[in-house]
């Protein structure tokens, strides 16, 4: 879910806003200005440094003309224009950070690093049926696989499968019962040559 910043002059508001729209481009509204700041324009994956640098550009807006105010606006600017917060209000700066970062908790993460992932593009492991993990790459899923545990076939212990032996789809053997296996075969080895 990407987030959009950009400089806008609200129509309706009659404003200088900082827009911060998701879940994409689309979704900013139509009154962007020529980009001239550093960041503005861009899409982010994090929320959280989307406000950065959304007060950032707003900043150094704001030191280019200082007589007029500068807000911050935070959604989906679609169909409406966004609800302003000046950035000269700290408490209400303060309260849009704590709201970009319960909305950042909310977002889907990669169950073995925590990274955010795309909602609509992310990978699963056969656990994933039960522990209802999404990964952010292939790699994850299948590290979050290897050091799940699982029942060995034999002994019905709990064990990390990447401490056992691999038989077949999704058959595990931990590693007593696949080394008395084996001693069993090495008897039967010693038997065929007497
Ligand atoms: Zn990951
Ligand atoms: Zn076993």
């Amino acid at each position: 879910m990407p987030y959009f910043v950009s400089r806008q002059f609200y129509y309706y508001q009659q404003i200088n806003v900082v827009e911060i729209a998701y879940p994409s481009i689309d979704s900013s509204g139509p009154d962007m200005l020529i980009e001239k700041y550093a960041g503005e324009g861009e899409e982010y994956k994090n929320p959280i440094e989307a406000l950065e640098i959304a007060l950032n550009i707003a900043s150094n807006w704001k030191n280019d003309i200082p007589d007029e105010d500068i807000f911050i606006t935070f959604g989906c600017m679609e169909f409406c224009e966004g609800e302003p917060i000046d950035i000269n209000n700290h408490e209400d700066i303060e309260e849009l950070k704590k709201e970009v970062q319960k909305h950042y908790e909310s977002l889907p993460k990669c169950s073995y690093c925590g990274e955010l992932i795309d909602e609509k593009e992310y990978y699963i492991n056969p656990d994933s049926e039960y522990t209802e993990d999404k990964f952010c790459s292939e790699f994850h899923a299948e590290k979050a696989y290897l050091e799940g545990y699982t029942l060995c076939h034999i002994c019905e212990g709990d064990f990390k499968r990447e401490d056992m032996y691999y038989r077949d789809l999704d058959i595990y053997v931990c590693n007593k019962c696949q080394d008395l296996e084996d001693s069993y075969e090495l008897i039967e080895i010693q038997k065929n040559i007497r």
